[in-house]
């Protein structure tokens, strides 16, 4: 089996392994812009609902608050109504009026106390709503929230330039490479998928399957020379320890 590849020398291979690593990068970067956009829009839609509950939150206090100035308004109309009956009552002449007016009066006392009932339990209600309004660990976990998007969103930014750079040095690498080296990459490429072409283990094994390589091979390879793997086709090349 012929397991020198003549064509690559040396050079002719740091291009091929110069467009390989670029494509690749290129390709991981585009991932990774995919996880930060998918974890972005998580996050967002996580502090959103945080907000929304924290805006309703808040309209229920409101809306509480509302109502016991209300309560309190009409505890001071009911108080003051069943003082009124009480002076009147000094003044009449008939019982049939005087119970009636006793009535009234009962009637608005019994209005105030069940105000004030409803009032104490509304109390109870906005303090408990101010509590979890002021819980400190959910005002963290929102603090958090919000600084973990801003981060998220400075890394998309910092990515997308790093695509751009890489695309650019993609776009003009093949431009500056021969025709016949480009046909070869894309060949080997559309064969074998990235990367085609491995460096050597410490145990000179190829990365990809495993393979060792027969111990002939190894001496060409440290010279520079360029062999396909035996078992799985992939270019394998030495690559010293840095
Ligand atoms: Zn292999």
């Amino acid at each position: 089996m012929a397991y020198i590849i003549s064509f690559v020398e040396a050079v002719k291979l740091q291009h091929l392994l110069l467009l390989q690593k670029l494509e690749m990068e290129i390709k991981s970067t585009e991932r990774a812009i995919q996880k930060v956009k998918t974890q972005t829009e998580e996050v967002a839609k996580t502090l959103q609902e945080m907000k929304e509950r924290r805006e309703s939150l808040l309209k229920k206090m409101e809306e509480i608050q509302r109502e016991m100035l209300n309560h309190r308004r009409l505890i001071e109309e009911c108080r003051k109504k069943a003082k009124q009956a009480e002076e009147r009552l000094n003044a009449v002449k008939k019982a049939e009026e005087y119970r009636a007016l006793m009535k009234e009066k009962a009637r608005h006392e019994d209005c105030v106390i069940k105000l004030r009932g409803s009032l104490k339990g509304l109390e109870e209600e906005l303090k408990r709503l101010q509590e979890i309004k002021e819980d400190k660990r959910s005002l963290r976990e929102l603090q958090e929230l919000e600084e973990e998007l801003s981060d998220l969103r400075y890394s998309y930014l910092r990515l997308e330039d790093r695509l751009k750079e890489l695309e650019h040095g993609y776009r003009e690498l093949r431009a500056n490479t021969e025709q016949v080296l480009v046909e070869e990459y894309e060949r080997l490429k559309r064969k074998y998928g990235l990367p085609f072409a491995l460096p050597l283990d410490s145990f000179s094994a190829c990365t990809n399957c495993g393979t060792r390589l027969p111990s002939a091979l190894y001496s060409r390879l440290v010279g520079g020379q360029v062999v396909t793997c035996p078992t799985c086709g992939r270019l394998v090349y030495y690559e010293e320890a840095r």
